[in-house]
């Protein structure tokens, strides 16, 4: 990694003679701040106080009572030279609502001057880290006793991902970007056809993505400030024994694995689009630090390797679209419904109830935020809300592969899954019974792809 570092710097120091810049560096220094992009980078701990009930499974019936690894809040902000700032947040957890991230976003905004859609939040989608207040109600079905640990919790989190962002703010440099790709083998299709439906299980033939986004950030001496990569898995290695330790899964253990290359420098995981997608192998704390290291020597493998550079300002652009649901029920099935011995049926029916009996529209529509961040034609940040399928993933990459698109899931907010219109016409999970845990009535409308699709081409074109 030396001779590396060393390297460039030569090259660094070359191009600064040939450009006469040699004799006024410390004007040149003075400028390089004003002109370049700039990078800051926040990391909090997050690892929660046992016991706690974890999110991610409805089979879990007891608390976590034990940990292993930490897990993290991170922000990275990019900040252009006329000072156009947007941050990106990844979060060791399954994932946090919309309503639980409006108070951690409205700080960040007052403090730092963000405006809407600029505060990217991401979860890594663990699904051995605390359940979050306001988040997956219909799932949570906790004694007052337990939930007011969630709610703890919960507020601490929401602290510590504005103070992620505070540290970030106050780290801003000039930064130097380079990007580059590798693969990793055990992302799984996890959707098996059994006669006539559509099953969890190892599809050896499904469709998956493997590449490694990684884009290495360095500082104007060449030193290695922070790693981001991402990958399209759910977050659902640990099982059997470990079904209650507290982990972030894969992703975790490949940040701490690269982390201990680079020492000093930040490594952050951002998910892909990736719901109908399990590790493979799965049900063990062995299986998750195996594929945590087979990710993260991925990582290195590219950073090892030329990457390309990463030139210019950033334009980003941000908004989201309504996808249509199917109609919702009448009365007479959600009073049916509200008799169900299923705890989740009954919940998802009585919500609607509720809402019908305060006279309020039941939900037509889930609301989906996109969004591009786009450095040139060299890299292309292009992130959704909610579960994606692969489908979007591997799709986005063959339309718009030419401005090198990273495709990132489970963004600003996790209304429900999203499927494709391959998979709504297949049905199973990802199309329809996934939304009984996310409280909606469903399917999404078959439309919703080309809609997605047509949203991301606009909002790249607002980017040129
Ligand atoms: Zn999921």
């Amino acid at each position: 990694m030396k001779t590396r570092v060393k390297q460039w710097m030569i090259s660094r120091a070359s191009l600064l003679a040939l450009l006469g810049v040699t004799a006024i560096s410390g004007d040149y220094s003075a400028n390089a701040a004003d002109q370049s992009l700039q990078a800051g980078f926040g990391f909090r701990d997050i690892t929660p106080p046992l016991p706690i009930h974890l999110a991610g499974y409805a089979a879990r019936k007891k608390p976590a009572d034990r940990v292993d690894g930490t897990l993290a809040a991170q922000a990275v902000v990019f900040c252009n030279p006329g000072g156009e700032k947007v941050v990106l947040i990844t979060v060791d957890n399954c994932e946090g609502s919309r309503a639980f991230l409006a108070a951690p976003i409205d700080e960040i905004v007052k403090r730092h001057g963000f405006q809407a859609g600029q505060v990217m939040t991401t979860f890594t989608h663990t699904h051995s880290a605390p359940l979050l207040p306001q988040t997956l109600e219909t799932m949570n079905l906790l004694a007052p006793a337990d939930n007011l640990r969630i709610q703890e919790y919960g507020s601490f989190l929401q602290k510590q991902i504005v103070a992620a962002v505070d540290m970030a703010m106050a780290d801003l440099q000039p930064a130097i970007l380079e990007h580059g790709q590798g693969t990793a083998g055990f992302a799984m299709n996890r959707r098996v056809f059994r006669e006539d439906r559509v099953d969890f299980g190892e599809n050896l033939d499904g469709p998956v993505d493997h590449d490694v986004p990684v884009l290495c950030i360095r500082g104007t001496n060449g030193t290695v400030r922070a790693i981001l990569f991402g990958y399209a898995c759910h977050g659902t290695t640990l099982g059997g024994d470990d079904f209650y330790t507290v982990s972030g899964d894969f992703s975790a253990y490949a940040r701490q694995n690269v982390e201990s290359l680079y020492p000093g420098a930040m490594a952050m995981y951002l998910p892909g689009m990736s719901s109908d997608i399990n590790p493979s192998p799965r049900s063990s704390l062995l299986d998750a630090k195996r594929h945590g290291l087979e990710l993260a020597g991925s990582v290195v493998g590219v950073l090892k390797r030329p990457m390309r550079s990463v030139t210019g300002h950033f334009h980003y652009a941000f908004s989201e679209i309504e996808l249509p649901l199917a109609t919702p029920p009448s009365r007479e099935q959600l009073l049916k419904d509200a008799q169900s011995k299923d705890d989740y049926i009954r919940r998802r029916a009585e919500q609607y109830l509720d809402r019908l009996n305060r006279e309020q529209p039941l939900p037509k529509a889930i609301k989906l935020p996109m969004a591009v961040l786009r450095f040139g034609s060299d890299l292309t940040f292009l992130a959704m809300g909610g579960e994606p399928v692969v489908d979007y993933s591997i799709q986005l990459r063959r339309l718009f592969g030419e401005i090198h698109p990273w495709r990132i899931g489970y963004a600003f907010d996790i209304a429900c899954y999203i499927p494709s219109a391959r998979i709504l016409k297949e049905g199973g999970y990802e199309a329809d019974s996934s939304l009984i845990y996310y409280g909606y009535y469903g399917p999404i409308k078959g439309l919703a792809e080309a809609m997605i699709i047509q949203h991301f081409t606009k909002l790249i074109q607002q980017t040129r």
